[in-house]
């Protein structure tokens, strides 16, 4: 693990935390308006893109973003110069504690006794407004989310909408609650409404505190975007302008604030851009203070890893494509700043200890680093903070026991699944899954039958049967390693031996790879040492010189990826270079020879196609297999709505959350059932296990095939 300075664990955290404690709770009807607004965001983005190049655009503004960090303090420091020249105070914040007195000094210098506010989720990090109350002066916010989410004494729950997660129907009975009018349940009318009573606020303020969607350094000008105006009346109306930023908010120059603008409402809102785009160079009639804030953002510059996560303009693109956001809301998956980037500013800004919940309740499925317009790699940062979290604060017993005991320890493992094989009969049916857990642990089996562990491993029946027709292909194509990974080898062998068929009649020699564990699992759940030995027990056995063929793409993931960053060395940077899934190989080698063994039959079932996370969104393989799946089975994928979204698996995810591996199961299901697709091909014996459980569940009819053996199929033409 890189060097890094170390979280500091405020005590106690500042504002009060509201992080949950308990099992997590899934509310349908929230579940049901984050979805909505997800799927039209995802529409509304597709469209505004058109004619970008996004991943050009992103990287533009990663590295600017880059810049900007390295020379933080220079442009700071020009900044500060430039505004003052331009008239305004300019003041350092260290903290939230001394941001709020400096503006409580200012409103008590002025006489303000009421504030009006726009933009400035910061003042939420610093707790300002009980701050503020507390010393006598009223803040009152005017963005229309915040405003509602202040009027129901709630806290926001998303970074741009903070008040998602309330209904027209919730909005219309507060107002009656609060104002004793009778409002239509329409959004016109509510807007009105607030719109009455906001603007009443503002002529009321004495000083009104705005936020910064950017500092530009050169001309000491501050960018603030909206979407209601509200912004200007807040900071031109009241006498006294107070801007409250964070520090990394610092651009070098004007044009860097316009690629800003290019990206920030495409990715936010899905708007070309936002109604109200303001630079606001001096103050307008009476005094403006500029507030810098740290609040934790020095030590994150510091540190090598976990830099990139300044590079965040709190868009929300992460949130609105989450799968699990979309699941719990921000209520539950954030303290101030919400979902996985909220989690890592949690760690920084409130204390590590207080990021452990929300670490916990990340798939790592990596879905939002594909829409972050600065490319921060959310899900990697929340595995190496689950590292810091262990060796901080103590890893949990029955990981130490799973990872450290079992995982790492390769005789252990193998007994463990030779135990659970004696007793198979005991604890499985003939159908192949398993008998149902007691009842008090229902919670873990009951929306999905586990699977039971197959009579024979992978690796012993490939011995058993495979041997001879693999030497005589030998001097064919050369020889495959096969790695099928722990589910393929305990639970589902004949997925490797469909594979193992496949590569056979294409002219490879195949071996299996030693049953060994990659390493992931540990990895994922932050035990680095263990997932190290794993991986290192692994390299020393593998004895593979030619291409590795995977069948998970978790484990390709880690041989190819992580391996090499756990355990540095040659040995492992080559392997990396020779592991592809069985997917990529066949695609990138044998589509043409996969053709002459496929004898064209006409289209008699129907297919959709589930997009595993690691495969689609670290390996960028999901095309390949799409294309192998249609030629196999001479027939058009039939798309599921969001087929990239998490099948809810996840490895142990679903054990530490089965009310949210459950809930997303349950999605996955029904947009499988829309599709009326017979099979379901996948990538991954994970998502295989969850969907084939949930299936069964279900009483649903459905083949949950992996691709190796959809190619089997067709090549052996095999009825189903
Ligand atoms: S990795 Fe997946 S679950 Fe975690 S924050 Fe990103 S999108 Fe959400
Ligand atoms: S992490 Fe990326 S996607 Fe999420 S809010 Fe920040 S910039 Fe936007």
């Amino acid at each position: 693990m890189r060097e890094g300075v170390k979280f500091k664990n405020m005590n106690p955290p500042y504002p009060p935390l509201r992080i949950k404690r308990g099992r997590i709770k899934v509310d349908p009807s929230l579940k049901a308006v984050l979805q909505n607004f997800s799927r039209s965001y995802l529409g509304k983005r597709q469209i505004v893109l058109q004619g970008y190049d996004f991943e050009a655009l992103r990287t533009e503004l990663a590295e600017l973003k880059d810049r900007a960090l390295e020379e933080n303090e220079r442009l700071l420091a020009r900044f500060e110069e430039k505004a003052r020249a331009h008239g305004s105070i300019v003041l350092r914040a260290r903290d939230g504690v001394e941001a709020n007195r400096m503006i409580l000094k200012i409103c008590r210098d002025h006489g303000v006794l009421k504030m009006v506010k726009s933009k400035s989720m910061v003042s939420e990090e610093t707790g300002l407004n009980d701050f503020l109350d507390k010393h006598g002066v009223v803040a009152r916010e005017t963005d229309l989310g915040e405003w509602i989410v202040q009027l129901g004494a709630e806290r926001p729950t998303h970074m741009v909408m903070p008040a998602i997660h309330l209904t027209r129907h919730d909005v219309a009975a507060l107002f009656f609650e609060k104002t004793g009018q009778k409002v239509p349940e329409e959004i016109p009318a509510l807007v009105r409404i607030a719109r009455q009573e906001m603007r009443k606020e503002v002529f009321a303020a004495q000083a009104g505190l705005t936020g910064a969607n950017a500092l530009i350094a050169e001309n000491g000008t501050i960018m603030v975007v909206t979407n209601e105006g509200n912004g200007r009346l807040v900071s031109t109306i009241p006498s006294v302008h107070i801007v409250l930023a964070s520090i990394e908010k610092i651009l070098p120059q004007v044009e860097d604030a316009f690629l800003l603008l290019k990206l920030l409402p495409r990715t936010a809102t899905g708007q070309t851009i936002t109604s109200y785009v303001s630079f606001i160079a001096g103050p307008h009639k009476g005094p403006q203070y500029i507030i810098l804030l740290d609040n934790h953002r020095s030590e994150i510059l510091a540190d090598p890893q976990f830099r990139e996560v300044l590079r965040c303009v709190k868009c929300s693109a992460c949130l609105n494509v989450c799968p699990v956001y979309q699941i719990i809301g921000g209520d539950e998956f954030s303290h101030i700043y919400m979902g996985g980037i909220g989690t890592l500013l949690t760690a920084w800004i409130h204390g590590l200890k207080e990021s452990k919940r929300l670490a916990k309740v990340c798939l790592r499925c990596h879905r939002c680093e594909e829409y972050c317009p600065t490319k921060i790699r959310i899900a990697d940062l929340i595995t190496a903070l689950a590292e810091r979290i262990n060796a901080e604060t103590g890893k949990p017993l029955w990981k130490r026991f799973a990872f450290d005991g079992v995982m790492a320890r390769p005789n252990i493992q193998k007994a463990a699944f030779g135990a659970a094989r004696k007793v198979r009969r005991l604890i499985g049916k003939k159908n192949g899954f398993s008998r149902k857990l007691p009842a008090w642990m229902k919670r873990y089996d009951r929306f999905r039958p586990l699977p039971a562990p197959a009579k024979k491993p992978f690796t012993t029946l490939f011995k058993k049967c495979f041997v001879p027709e693999m030497s005589e292909n030998k001097q064919k194509k050369g020889m495959v390693t096969l790695f099928a990974g722990c589910l393929v080898e305990h639970f589902y062998p004949e997925i490797g031996m469909a594979a193992a068929r496949v590569l056979s009649r294409l002219g490879y020699a195949v071996k299996p790879a030693p049953a060994l564990c990659c390493g992931f699992p540990p990895s994922n759940a932050g035990f680095r040492k263990a997932s190290g030995k794993a991986f290192a027990k692994l390299l020393e056995k593998i004895d593979a010189q030619g291409p590795i063929v995977t069948l998970c793409p978790t484990c390709t993931t880690m041989l190819a990826k992580k391996g090499p960053e756990v355990k540095e060395s040659a040995e492992a940077k080559d392997l990396a270079t020779r592991v592809k899934t069985f997917s990529q190989f066949i695609f990138e080698n044998e589509l043409e020879s996969l053709s002459a063994l496929m004898p064209a039959g006409p289209k008699t079932r129907t297919v959709t196609y589930h997009d595993s996370c690691h495969h689609k969104n670290i390996l960028k393989a999901s095309g390949a297999s799409r294309r192998l799946v249609e030629k196999a089975l001479t027939s058009e994928i039939i798309e599921m709505e969001e087929p990239d979204k998490c099948c809810g698996f996840a490895g142990s995810f679903s054990l530490e959350n089965p009310e949210i591996s459950a809930a997303l199961l349950a999605d996955k299901l029904a947009a499988i059932e829309k599709t009326g697709a017979d099979i379901i091909a996948l990538d991954c014996p994970g998502c295989l296990l969850q969907i084939r459980g949930g299936c069964r569940s279900r009483g649903l009819d459905k083949r949950v095939a992996h691709t190796a053996e959809i190619i089997e199929d067709a090549i052996c033409q095999k009825a189903w």
